[in-house]
Formats: C-alpha cells, structure tokens, sequence
C-alpha cells in the first residue's frame, strides 16, 4: 500500500513538473482581438497562452481601455495587432503605461497583421485634421479571409520570431491552418454566389474588403468619411443616389446606432441586415470561420428574402 502512494506521489510530482514547465515554455499572447486570438492559438497551439483584450462587441476605433488591459500588456511576450492605425485611439497609450519594451513598435514581440496585406483605400494625402479614421488606408480586411491568410502567416512569422526553437512547429501549423481556410473560401465563395452585383450601404466604411472577395459593390456609407458622422444633407443625398442605383442593402455593423440605418433602409426601399464587424460580435461568431459563416449566412437569408 505505501509503495502504492510513493508511486501516486511521484507520477503526480512529475505530471506537476511537466505541467509547469509546458507553462514556462508558453509565449504570452496578447492580441487585440479574438480573431487574432484565435488565429494566434491555431498556429501557437500549447506554445502559446493567448488572450484577447476587445470582446469583439465593440467600435474598432475606440475600444474602452479597461484598467485590467494594463497588467496584461506589462506581463506579455508578444502583441498581436490588426495594424494600419486600427488600434490607433486606444493601444498606443495603453503600451506607454504598461512600459514593456518588449512588445512596443520594431521590437520582435509587436505583431503586426497587416504587413502583407493588400490594403485598399490607401489615401495619396494623409490629412488627420479631417477627422478620417483611415489614414494607413482600410484598416478592416479581418472581413476578407484571403486578406486573413496573410495575416496568420505575420502571426506565424512573429511567434517564431519570439521562440524560433519552435519556428518550424508554427510553420507546420500555418500550413495547415491556411489549408482549411482555403477548403472554406472555396465553399464561401460558391455559396456567395447569389450575393454577386449587389450593392451596400454600410454604416461605417469596413465592408469593402468583404464586399470585393464575395462580388458585391460597397456603395456608400452612411458616416460621411470614416469616423465622421452624417448630416441631414448628407443623408438626403445618399438616399437620393441609392434609390436611383437601385441599393440593394443597407448593412449595419453591430456596433453602430440602429435607427439611422433603418431610416435609410425604409426610405430607400433596400433591405436592412445586421452584422458583427468581428468575432464574438454575435455567439455564433465564436471563432475566425464561423464569424465569416455567419456573416454570408445572413447575408444571403436576406437576398432570398428580397
Ligand atoms: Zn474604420
């Protein structure tokens, strides 16, 4: 019996051990949000303790910094960002109180998605006084899940930057990671066709990505730049236009007021469809594919609606 217990004690003693050094040997993740999450946990598997700062429910441009981002920041290894001035209102100050040189801008552990992307709507005049919240171009391809394949591969560069005994292991990982997103575009793109030639009206400027790989146009939005709220002539005007183009939709993205879009919607005759800007905006958009599956899904309901 009492070999019994020493034998207990050591297997314990020594799953224990394992247990603690798997933690020790763990990058510590911070991402923005739970889409680069949980990109970041496909390809770092156990490697990586990730953790998202933005729920996914709010406005991209002005998540609230909540005091408990700061230790979080201050203990991380690694920072993975949508990048193109997207965090710009509220990441930066938070990265000068949590003082962790490891993670700030040029050093290995500052992850930025958007190194490869093919960013659209790059301005030729850079002009903040304007108020436009785009000033690196459209910071929103996380909508765009080719965009997204570029963004895991500067995931899987940066994790292998920070722990390059496993560069291979993430390398490996990607490779598959890519594989399935590429299975799903393939599908995404057959069931999208009924969308093709539609045209959208969408709140804020981030649905051109999405607009673009699934063949629809974006039309206009009801913010007349990004970040810069409507006025009644702007409005009429807009309407005036898509009632003579024939919009087919207007599209609110979660985090914007409802009224508004309704309003267009009704006096427009195009049909109102809501939608998460990102994963964990909606329960059913509770990773990357299922975020893009609830999208077209609603989407193409409210095309068969019409
Ligand atoms: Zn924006």
């Amino acid at each position: 019996m009492k070999m019994k217990w020493r034998c207990f004690l050591v297997l314990l003693a020594c799953t224990c051990l394992q247990a603690s050094s798997l933690f020790a040997q763990q990058i510590r993740v911070v991402a923005t949000w739970p889409a680069l999450a949980d990109i970041t946990k496909q390809i770092g598997k156990d490697l990586v303790n990730v953790e998202s700062l933005a729920t996914g429910v709010e406005d991209p441009h002005g998540v609230p910094m909540k005091p408990s981002f700061v230790p979080r920041l201050n203990r991380a290894d690694a920072l993975v960002l949508i990048g193109l001035d997207d965090e710009l209102s509220w990441l930066p100050a938070l990265l000068e109180v949590a003082s962790n040189p490891k993670i700030h801008p040029g050093q290995p552990g500052y992850i930025d998605c958007s190194v490869s992307v093919d960013v659209l709507e790059v301005p030729t005049r850079i002009d903040r006084a304007l108020g436009d919240q785009h000033p690196m171009g459209n910071p929103h391809y996380n909508l765009d899940p080719v965009s997204m394949k570029q963004a895991a591969q500067a995931i899987a560069d940066g994790l292998g930057r920070n722990d390059p005994e496993h560069a291979s292991v993430f390398k490996k990982n990607v490779e598959a990671y890519t594989a399935e997103l590429d299975q799903n575009i393939a599908r995404w793109e057959k069931e999208a066709a009924p969308l093709r030639g539609k045209k959208i009206v969408s709140y804020h400027p981030d649905l051109i990505y999405f607009a673009e790989r699934f063949g629809m146009e974006a039309f206009g939005t009801i913010e007349i730049r990004a970040g810069v709220p409507p006025t009644p002539g702007h409005i009429e005007e807009l309407e005036d236009s898509m009632r003579r183009n024939k919009v087919d939709f207007v599209i609110r993205e979660l985090h914007y007021p409802a009224a508004l879009a309704q309003t267009v919607a009704d006096a427009t005759g195009a049909k109102l469809v809501e939608l998460p800007g990102f994963v964990g905006g909606v329960p059913e958009a509770k990773d990357y594919i299922s975020f893009i599956d609830y999208n077209l899904r609603t989407m193409l309901k409210a095309a068969q609606a019409s």
